[in-house]
């Protein structure tokens, strides 16, 4: 119970209007998922402010509201009390509620493993004790009132996990809690990015133990280097007791360990004192350790070792940590997706290692681990060289993980082996080929952000198990830091969908070529062949060499057609990548058949023809003479010929008349000796349009992107747009009337306004001129541009929007709330096309 009025006291706070209720059975951080009697808490972080959803929650039966900044909507019937800082106010209410109940604290910190400790320990006192186990899955300072919630005063014990954010908040948290009891289970040195080195990080986690009273207790791993070297920052007289696996110089360790696949099984040595085997249903190695603390605690306080260890038989898997569950087809399915740090990730893959045996199939499902910041590259492709050592099959969903699957595959792993996705939805499809059996183990890990919980959902044999998965809390939203000032979205699984729509309206006979050129019209040119590829695609479409170059780098193995030029000296290199070129013109033939001469094998090419384009090709009316001669060049493979239309969007008479052309173009092809592969030309449009266009391959691009040709050839049902681009407000500024706003002072403001700063530009691809933006949206309202948009910044009109404040969420294109600005509505306004609108973002905008 939270009571209103110790609040009011304890944090100084000022009530604002007449309170009503004065008790509360919970805080409400989500002003959308509001319960009975709770107290909505306003935070401001760097992420931005909640205060604005305020007004929801009360509209959603919120009793109380704490908050730093009076409301400005009408709070008649709901508590609202002041203070300087939410979050101090509720970690001062902490520290009275322990004091006042006087509940002892346990504190378990560490990289990994935490809540099986807390889970563990909690167990274990539960034999004498009244314990409340602190699992709150977020880290920082929050998670300790969201724990102490349900604390009583029949409570003896409570077991919290200490998890700092940011450097110093460690302090704030022993002040907080007072524990006298620490476990600290490791330190791993693949620290988070708020981090600057393992140092400060290994610091604000000794700070724990040195706050610990000479009447108690602080456990260590003897097993990690870090973490026993800590053992000396103990204040004089604390107990300090060491727990490990094997290791004889540790006051208390587990031996003998039989790592199993549904148990673990382990031997204890306690001062000097043999224990006999017990198994516990716990996973992996790692775990041990924190029923090693368990059983210290227990001794610690009073309870018999042999009663501990009895109780920790009975354990029960943690959802989304190392859970045993049962997968579809019967196969062995471990749940690891509550989060991953590099430690954790390690382990799991360990555990894997050992308890696989020969005639099973690992199978490792891997998410983006948590923000690793720096450390993220290095570090995620050491977890694709660990299991290339003997995992069978890989499949990786995120930009960060696909770096662990091309790591193992230059460690040798079989490339058809490891599968590059970026969606839940191609996870799924990938394992699904791969058809699961019962001989078949697999281990699906990934970051709080990921959400690889349904990649999991998906996989389960009985659907009841759902509720055995871990829940994703509201505040995971976007966790990530704001390294740069906008962003684009890119729904790869609305991506997946385009493409399969496409595939479906094709004849069985024609092949799909996805063309990706211009980094995929802005979308991200690896992510989306990869997912095209998932889909249908069989062909892909680049602009130029280096464009085709990225996508082999990226480990792609599809075939690649360059539908520009590519210079005579790239030949031999487009040869050994095997990549097509297009050839237009018979002294560019000449040049590409002489430099593939010393090639083994020949080159790979496609003809272009000119029907009415009036670019690149070959004209219908050359066609003859062109096709004797390139009969003649030995070292060149025509394996296709195509043609490009030039209003296929507008014109369809005009387009049908290239069609017949080109028709007439590719008779004397098999005359002159020539059978080609491939024969195509309809783009996006020409794809819509008609299938007589489509020949036997097609090769649209916009339309991968939802993105429409033109009103007369609208998109097939249900396809949707990918890409989203994102900015947040820098800053609120309430002008006076006259005021004038950017460069050239080309906007005063008309009364008094109120103007959003923006850190977008037209160095990002916001286009300043002619015409810039009409609009963008905040708080799901449009919010005109004013001024003229400078390199990094612009500025719009909020006056309109109610309690707008820095680090809000605008759209630049895309939808919110209700409204959407779609990439052809801006290309109405910057006159121009969606083709320009989305190209024009430019690659320094990072791509999620
Ligand atoms: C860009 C391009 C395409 C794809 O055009 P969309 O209109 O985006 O479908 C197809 N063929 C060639 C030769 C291209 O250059």
């Amino acid at each position: 119970m939270i009571n209103l009025y110790d609040i009011l006291k304890i944090a100084n706070g000022q009530l604002f209007g007449e309170p009503a209720a004065n008790l509360f059975t919970d805080f409400c951080l989500d002003a959308q998922n509001v319960g009975e009697n709770q107290l909505f808490v306003a935070l401001r972080t760097d992420r931005g402010d909640t205060h604005q959803y305020i007004e929801e929650a009360i509209q959603n039966g919120i009793s109380g509201v704490l908050c730093v900044d009076p409301p400005t909507c009408d709070t008649t019937n709901v508590s609202v009390l002041m203070v300087n800082d939410t979050v101090d106010a509720l970690l001062l209410w902490s520290q009275h509620t322990l004091k006042k109940l006087q509940v002892e604290t346990i504190a378990v910190i560490g990289s990994s493993g935490k809540s099986a400790s807390v889970d563990a320990i909690t167990h274990v006192l539960k034999n004498k004790y009244e314990t409340l186990a602190g699992n709150i899955d977020i880290a920082g300072k929050l998670s300790i009132p969201l724990s102490l919630i349900h604390l009583t005063a029949e409570h003896d014990y409570v077991v919290l996990k200490l998890a700092p954010a940011i450097p110093g908040e460690m302090d704030d948290m022993i002040e907080a809690v007072n524990p006298k009891i620490a476990v600290l289970m490791n330190i791993d040195c693949v620290h988070p990015a708020t981090f600057e080195d393992c140092k400060q990080y290994t610091d604000e986690q000794a700070k724990l133990l040195r706050a610990i009273p000479p009447d108690g207790l602080v456990i260590i791993n003897y097993d990690d280097n870090h973490t026993r070297a800590l053992s000396n920052r103990v204040q004089a007289g604390v107990r300090v007791r060491t727990v490990s696996i094997d290791r004889f110089g540790a006051d208390i360790f587990a031996f003998n360990v039989k790592v199993g696949i549904e148990r673990i099984g382990f031997d204890l040595r306690y001062d000097g004192e043999r224990y006999v085997a017990r198994w516990s249903p716990i996973l992996g190695k790692h775990h041990l350790y924190g029923l090693l603390a368990a059983i210290q605690i227990a001794d610690f306080a009073d309870i018999d070792i042999e009663d501990a260890l009895k109780s920790l038989t009975e354990l029960a898997s943690l959802s989304g940590r190392m859970a045993l569950l049962e997968g579809v087809n019967g196969c062995v399915l471990i749940d690891d997706s509550f989060a991953a740090s590099f430690a954790s990730t390690m382990a799991a893959l360990d555990w894997l290692d050992e308890v696989h045996h020969d005639g099973q199939r690992t199978i490792l499902v891997l998410g983006d681990m948590d923000n690793l910041g720096i450390n993220s590259r290095n570090a995620h492709r050491t977890i694709g060289q660990r299991a290339s050592d003997f995992v069978d099959y890989i499949i990786t969903q995120g930009v960060e993980s696909a770096l662990s699957g091309r790591a193992a595959i230059d460690s040798g792993m079989n490339i058809s082996h490891v599968t590059t996705t970026y969606s839940t939805q191609d996870v799924i499809s990938a394992l699904k080929d791969l058809k699961l059996t019962q001989q078949d183990i697999v281990l699906v890990k990934g970051g709080l952000q990921t959400g690889m919980e349904r990649t999991v959902a998906a996989l389960l044999k009985n659907p009841d198990d759902i509720q055995r998965l871990v829940r994703q809390e509201t505040l995971q939203q976007d966790d990530m830091p704001l390294l740069r000032p906008s962003w684009v979205e890119i729904d790869a699984d609305a991506l997946a969908s385009n493409v399969q729509i496409i595939r479906q309206n094709l004849a069985d006979d024609v092949s799909l070529m996805a063309v990706v050129k211009a980094d995929a019209y802005g979308h991200g040119a690896v992510l989306v062949a990869r997912t095209a590829l998932g889909n249908g695609a069989e062909y892909l479409g680049v602009a130029s060499m280096a464009e085709a170059v990225e996508l082999r780098d990226a480990g792609i193995r599809a075939p690649i057609l360059v539908l520009t030029y590519a210079p005579a000296e790239s030949a031999r290199q487009a040869h050994q990548l095997d990549i097509t070129l297009t050839v237009f013109d018979l002294e560019q033939a000449n040049l590409y058949d002489r430099m593939a001469r010393t090639v083994t094998g020949k080159l790979k090419v496609h003809i272009k023809l000119d029907t009415g384009m009036g670019r690149l090709g070959i004209f219908v009316d050359d066609a003859i003479r062109a096709f004797r001669h390139l009969q003649t060049l030995n070292n060149l493979e025509i394996e296709g010929i195509y043609t490009h239309f030039s209003s296929a969007d507008e014109d369809f008479e005009y387009t049908s008349h290239q069609v017949e052309d080109f028709r007439m173009g590719i008779r004397p092809l098999r005359a002159a000796g020539i059978n080609v592969k491939y024969t195509h030309a309809a783009n996006s449009p020409a794809t819509i349009a008609n299938a007589n266009n489509h020949f036997n391959l097609v090769r649209p691009g916009l339309i991968l992107y939802g993105l429409e040709p033109s009103e007369k050839t609208p998109l097939w049902d249900k396809m949707r747009p990918v890409l989203s681009w994102k900015t947040k407000v820098l800053q609120v500024k309430h002008f006076p009337s006259g005021h004038p706003i950017g460069y050239g002072r080309t906007y005063h403001t008309r009364g008094n306004e109120t103007i959003a700063i923006l850190p977008v530009g037209y160095a990002d691809g916001f286009r300043r001129a002619p015409n810039t933006w009409e609009y963008v949206l905040i708080h799901g309202q449009k919010a005109p541009i004013v001024g003229r948009v400078s390199m990094e910044k612009c500025a719009v009109k909020v006056t309109h929007i109610k309690d707008i404040r820095a680090g809000d969420e605008v759209v630049l294109l895309g939808q919110q709330g209700d409204e959407h600005i779609s990439a052809e509505m801006i290309a109405n306004w910057l006159n121009t096309s969606n083709y320009e609108v989305v190209t024009n973002i430019i690659p320094r905008v990072p791509r999620r």
